[in-house]
């Protein structure tokens, strides 16, 4: 038996063996004699080593997928432009709200107050007018750059 599994298996047939001999589908005998043999021959060493590696691979490869790697990151990277938005939004109506209830209350008594001079209501509606022109832009980075955030994330 010893005599034949060495005679029939020279190194070109051995790769057969050798992956049986790292998964352990080898009878213990096999095993020995393929411990030995890999040992004495070097090709077969070296396809032996080769076939750990690989296999090493391919079982990490299965177990750790890309996708579920990058889960814990992206789940993260969502949760926190969610909170984000929502606490841009919470500012940005708060601010509003707030602010312009009482710029406006301030505006609106100086606006309809008659004896104010004309250049000071002319004023004020330029900075109303400044300041929406304003919240704008900001509004329209911000939508530009959650655009390109998600380019540049389909891109990779
Ligand atoms: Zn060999």
């Amino acid at each position: 038996m010893t005599q034949s599994f060495n005679s029939m298996a020279p190194c070109e047939q051995m790769e057969v063996f050798i992956s049986g001999y790292i998964d352990g589908e080898l009878t213990q005998q096999e095993s020995q004699q393929m411990a030995v043999h890999i040992r004495r021959c070097e090709s077969c060493e070296k396809l032996y080593k080769e076939l750990v590696e690989l296999k090493g691979m391919t079982k990490e490869a299965h177990h750790i997928t890309v996708d579920e790697r990058d889960l814990p990151r992206i789940l993260e990277n969502k949760t926190n432009r969610w909170l984000m938005t929502l606490a841009w939004a919470l500012v940005i109506i708060g601010g509003l709200v707030v602010g312009g209830f009482m710029a406006w209350d301030l505006a609106y008594a100086l606006w309809t107050d008659t004896s104010q001079p004309w250049w000071l209501r002319f004023a004020l509606g330029a900075f109303y007018l400044g300041f929406v022109g304003l919240f704008l832009v900001v509004l329209r980075q911000r939508l530009i750059a959650r655009k390109t955030d998600k380019y540049r994330k389909v891109k990779l």
